[in-house]
């Protein structure tokens, strides 16, 4: 038979579809061990057959389990018995090492059900070769801690993640399964280099600028101008519809319309009749305020 699985020491024998998946028959034939690695005890001798089942790589689309039948032997002066493996296979995984490749190339790219349905692996399966894989690469990068920080937070699965970055350099540092008090207030304690913050942008979420005062004592917070001009801006428009309900109706008609964007609106992208409404506003109001 054509050796169609490509595997080390992992002869095919057989196949077989079944509409959903595809099976595969192989034998292991590797070499056995000529002794014992634990006490060095030889010959070892044969303990009968088991069969294996891993999950290999889709083939015409199809999950692929690959059944092999795997020789067993043992040592008679230690009892251990050894169990032929290969390179080729993930027994941790009951995987073939190419499968679990062929997760970690796609992981990031589509969603655990998806691969899991189409590889014929668990949910679980998936999410523990992924979560492994993401920690493997996390250990490849180390970032180095921002002198300027900008903490702001993404809304992701409902709930608000505090996103960390590097304003210097206008990238990513870090993503937090939350915002709360508790979790930041551990993650700057832990931080390393933290004492090379100097600036953090925040918003206006009192935890922020709680934890940092604390974690981060020698930094300074700056309010991102964004919020600010937010925040300015509503109490200019409270401050308008307050003012807007108590005038007479001659200036009720006059400035009906439209007012509430000629005062939010930044001074270069004022059109001709927001300029008129201020003015009206400046020359006929001013007294209002008190
Ligand atoms: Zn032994």
């Amino acid at each position: 038979m054509y050796d169609l699985l490509q595997l080390t020491q992992i002869r095919p024998i057989g196949m077989r579809d079944d509409g959903d998946k595809i099976l595969i028959f192989a034998e292991n034939i590797a070499t056995p061990p000529d002794r014992c690695d634990k006490c060095g005890n030889a010959p070892l001798y044969k303990h009968g057959k088991r069969r294996y089942t891993y999950a290999d790589t889709p083939i015409h689309g199809k999950p692929v389990k690959v059944e092999i039948e795997t020789r067993r032997y043992r040592c008679k002066a230690c009892g251990t018995v050894v169990t032929l493996s290969s390179p080729s296979l993930d027994d941790r995984r009951v995987a073939t090492r190419r499968l679990v490749q062929y997760i970690q190339d796609r992981c990031f790219g589509t969603t655990f059900t998806w691969l899991a349905n189409e590889v014929g692996l668990s949910l679980n399966t998936v999410k523990g070769i992924t979560q492994d894989y993401a920690a493997h690469l996390e250990e490849l990068v180390e970032l180095e801690t921002p002198r300027l920080l900008g903490l702001d937070e993404l809304h992701i699965l409902g709930k608000p993640r505090a996103v960390l970055v590097n304003l210097e350099m206008r990238s990513m540092f870090d993503m937090l399964e939350s915002r709360t008090k508790v979790l930041l207030t551990n993650y700057f304690k832990n931080l390393k280099n933290r004492d090379r913050i100097k600036w953090v942008v925040i918003d206006m979420w009192k935890p922020y600028e709680l934890v940092i005062g604390k974690q981060l004592p020698n930094a300074r917070i700056v309010i991102d101008r964004f919020h600010v001009v937010k925040e300015a801006s509503k109490k200019l428009d409270e401050l308008r519809r307050h003012l807007q309900s108590k005038l007479s109706s001659e200036d009720r008609i006059k400035l009906k319309k439209h007012l509430r964007w000629s005062l939010l609106r930044n001074e270069p992208n004022r059109t001709e009749k927001d300029v008129e409404n201020i003015e009206y506003i400046r020359n006929h109001m001013s007294h209002m305020q008190n």
